[in-house]
């Protein structure tokens, strides 16, 4: 694997540059941008708490995914293969759930308690 910005090459795995922070792609010659607009934003968050479930459940699931700023600064956007966009977003429904439900949103609660 080779970050298309810095030209690292990354061991079988690994699909984030840690310090480009960007998707690696599997060979150079390939469009690193089609590989980057595979990508889409699923979540901006600016709890830590919530990214550590995040991974662990993403792992779990075999869902490819990285975080946009990690090593930067809060907020940090989470970015999840497109095709698996709507698999993650599944995933996060409780989560988002309850993390709006511990800071104020009313409508979600609503929502939540009639299921
Ligand atoms: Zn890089």
């Amino acid at each position: 694997m080779f970050c298309p910005q810095c030209k690292s090459e990354y061991q079988e795995g690994v699909v984030i540059c840690c310090d480009c922070n960007i998707p690696l792609v599997s060979a150079l010659k390939c469009e690193p941008k089609l590989e980057v607009a595979d990508f889409e934003e699923i979540l901006i968050t600016n709890n830590e708490a919530d990214i550590a479930i995040i991974k662990s459940l993403f792992d779990s699931e075999g869902i490819v995914y990285y975080f946009l700023g990690e090593h930067f600064a809060f907020p940090i956007r989470l970015m999840v293969n497109k095709d698996q966009a709507d698999e993650a977003r599944e995933l996060l429904k409780d989560l988002i759930a309850s993390s709006l439900d511990n800071n104020n949103s009313d409508e979600n609660s609503k929502e939540t308690e009639e299921k």
